[in-house]
């Protein structure tokens, strides 16, 4: 089968392997749809590198083709969407369902730390399969992480998204635009979206948002003149891209009491600066760094999008232009989610 695989540290290639076998309660399935994240630009820019050869793809929905030994509850030819943590399953988090903190495994996936999606065929263990009906693949695959990510953000966040209330979304990309369709259909909280990029912002406007800001020199002002003068502000404040000038942009509008919500794994860096300074993060507010989701939440957005409630921007692209996919996503030329179809 084919399988786009990180080869060496800065490498992913489409290349031949045997199809693999389920093991002990694990599932084979025929890969339907995968989205193409920026987490796999990170692993494939990671420093250290990344153990390999490993097949990225972390975004899956597909149709059962074989049970393991030892599996009930799923038939052949079924649909399914892959809740893509692998916890240890029995630390204090991974038996409270928060898979997503497991204090075993250190950013434990399929995908990212044994082989993923981005194939004809994926081994999974059938406890991370979510029955999804007849939603269409490549709808139901960004699910997983596009959608789950920031659904369990804006949960973390909801006591917050008062209706009336404001919420700014930084970074309108494969998250980002997910963001805003779901704060758009849980809430009613006024919605402002900034990024650097024209569409993206157009984008923003059709998922959902009230008001859309370039990044850049103004935004602030701009958000200002929308959300009040301080300490009032943005009571959540979504942050897509985490690099420093996203987060001096988050901080410099929330409200006293507000939530940063740190999504983006930019690298950048946030100094909760106590009392007066040039850009003090304001009193009682709290940072939280909101990391995926927990397989009832992913539940959760599966039913969003069965109702109609949540909708992707998908473009869907065939598996052999992988490479070319991922290029794009490097130069910010995705606009919503791009997906592969085996
Ligand atoms: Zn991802
Ligand atoms: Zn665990």
């Amino acid at each position: 089968m084919r399988a786009a695989r990180l080869t060496a540290p800065g490498t992913l290639e489409l290349v031949d392997v045997p199809v693999p076998t389920a093991g002990p309660g694990e599932v084979l399935l025929g890969v339907g749809a995968v989205g193409a994240c920026h987490s796999d630009l990170h692993i494939l820019d990671a420093p250290g590198g990344f153990p390999t050869p490993i097949t990225l793809g972390h975004e899956i929905a597909g149709r059962v083709e074989a049970l393991g030994p030892g599996v009930t509850g799923w038939t052949p030819g079924e649909a399914a969407a892959v809740y893509g943590i692998i916890g240890c399953g029995h630390c204090r988090a991974c038996l409270r369902g928060l898979e997503n903190q497991c204090r075993t495994v250190p950013v434990g996936g399929i995908g990212i730390s044994r082989d993923g999606g981005l194939a004809d065929y994926v081994v999974v263990p059938a406890s991370h399969l979510l029955k999804i009906g007849d939603l269409e693949m490549t709808q139901a695959a960004p699910l997983t992480d596009a959608g789950l990510t920031p659904y369990h953000a804006i949960e973390l966040s909801r006591p917050s998204l008062r209706p009336g209330t404001c919420c700014v979304v930084i970074g309108i990309g494969g998250l980002g635009h997910m963001a805003i369709r779901i704060l758009a259909a849980t809430t009613a909280v006024t919605v402002v979206a900034v990024d650097s990029n024209e569409e993206a912002l157009a984008l923003a406007s059709r998922m959902g948002a009230q008001h859309t800001v370039r990044a850049g020199q103004d935004a602030v002002d701009q958000i200002r003149r929308i959300v009040g003068p301080p300490p009032d502000g943005a009571d959540v404040v979504l942050d897509f891209v985490g690099v420093d000038s996203t987060l001096t942009l988050a901080r410099s509008v929330v409200s006293a009491g507000g939530q940063l919500m740190l999504v983006g794994l930019g690298g950048g860096g946030l100094t909760l600066q106590t009392g007066a300074g040039p850009v003090p993060v304001p009193l009682e507010t709290t940072a939280r760094i909101p990391f995926w989701g927990t397989r009832a939440e992913l539940q959760e957005v599966v039913a969003l999008a069965q109702q109609g409630l949540v909708k992707a921007e998908v473009h869907a692209f065939p598996l052999t232009d992988v490479v070319e996919v991922y290029d794009k996503l490097r130069r910010g030329e995705i606009h919503g989610r791009a997906v592969l179809v085996p």
